[in-house]
């Protein structure tokens, strides 16, 4: 019953390379063990589900946080692993691996908590919140746990001379041959798609702008099929605009009753964008960020860059609106659409990722 786009995500994850590359991000991997050790007097003696465990980490460590029973579901075959890492850790009395889309398996009980790593680059690739939705719709008990708790993605204009002279001007001037006519496809093939990347927040020339917020426990699977959001930037600085960065963060929190350092954050930025001057203030120990200025992670940056450079003064107004979609062809890809206008010009620039 596996569509061949299924198929082809699920052997993916079937190599040890994807896993090792998730584990070996240590910002990701302490953020969900910290997050699950902070949760421990909810998690102990209760029933958890982990959406998509690969080798088994989470669903561990939610064993050693003292729950009680942890469905650990994983479609891809890293699950035969998964089954003998449980077994070697003397666990198989709590977790429960079962080999099969969450989709599909039965557990037979509610369950109290659900953890799941499902972010994908740009936050939505992959689509795997969907098969979150579909587990919390089924199995969570009413008043239970979705960690992460809620997905923020960003958005910011950004700068990147260094890059855009690596890729494009070496073409200019190689061992002192004029290769210029490799400039329009040099162009094509950096910039037709989006590229993960890490940035600085040098790169970033205006305060980010919010493109989606979902809140774990209440998202429904139409809300994500299309996503449409307008922007409004306002450089800080006078310099090339080389294309739109996003990134996202998840946190960690019960939501309500909401922590005191939220209904801080909130009040404090009200008249402000929404920007990284406010995750400063949130709790940073229940906060996975993949912001330029935050610690690096897999997920880098995705940068959607254009074929030319626009030349921005200070306080220039970058208006538009992006529209991210599911792709009818697959739909683990995203489509991005980006409509923007600046310095009385307009722009479109359509990509797949
Ligand atoms: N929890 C692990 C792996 C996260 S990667 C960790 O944190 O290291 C996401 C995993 O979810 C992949 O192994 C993928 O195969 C699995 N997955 C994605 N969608 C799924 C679904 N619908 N049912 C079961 N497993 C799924």
């Amino acid at each position: 019953v596996l569509t061949d786009s299924d198929q082809f995500y699920f052997n993916w994850y079937a190599h040890i390379d994807v896993h090792e590359e998730m584990i070996k991000d240590r910002v990701r991997t302490d953020a969900y063990k910290n997050a699950i050790m902070r949760h421990k007097d909810f998690i102990r003696d209760k029933v958890v589900l982990d959406v998509g465990c690969g080798t088994g980490i989470l669903a561990i460590f939610c064993a050693q946080a003292g729950a009680r029973r942890v469905y650990a579901v994983e479609a891809s075959n890293i699950a035969l692993q998964t089954i003998r890492v449980v077994e070697a850790n003397n666990l198989l009395n709590i977790i429960t691996v079962l080999h099969g889309r969450v989709e599909d398996v039965e557990i037979g009980e509610k369950v109290d908590v659900i953890i799941s790593e499902w972010m994908g680059y740009m936050l939505l690739c992959e689509s795997m919140l969907g098969s979150v939705i579909t587990a919390r719709d089924r199995w969570l008990k009413p008043g239970g746990l979705v960690l992460p708790s809620k997905a923020t993605l960003y958005m910011a204009p950004f700068t990147h001379a260094k890059r855009y002279r690596e890729s494009i001007d070496f073409w200019r001037s190689v061992y002192g041959i004029n290769m210029s006519a490799m400039v329009p496809l040099a162009k094509q093939c950096a910039f037709v798609g989006p590229s993960v990347e890490t940035i600085t927040s040098e790169n970033v020339l205006a305060w980010p702008q919010v493109v989606k917020c979902v809140n774990c426990s209440s998202v429904t699977i139409p809300e994500l099929e299309s996503i449409t959001t307008r922007f409004k930037f306002n450089s800080l600085v006078k310099a090339p605009l080389h294309g739109f960065a996003f990134w996202f963060d998840v946190e960690f929190t019960r939501l309500s009753p909401e922590p005191i350092s939220f209904q801080l954050s909130t009040s404090l930025v009200d008249d402000h964008p929404v920007g990284s001057q406010r995750q400063d203030l949130r709790d940073p120990t229940l906060l996975l960020s993949t912001a330029p200025e935050a610690l690096p992670t897999h997920w880098q940056q995705t940068l959607i860059y254009f074929y030319e450079p626009i030349e921005l003064e200070q306080d220039q107004l970058i208006e538009g609106k992006v529209t991210l979609s599911q792709s009818q062809e697959n739909h683990r890809n995203l489509n991005i659409e980006l409509v923007y206008a600046t310095g009385g010009q307009s722009y479109v620039k359509v990509s797949v990722m």
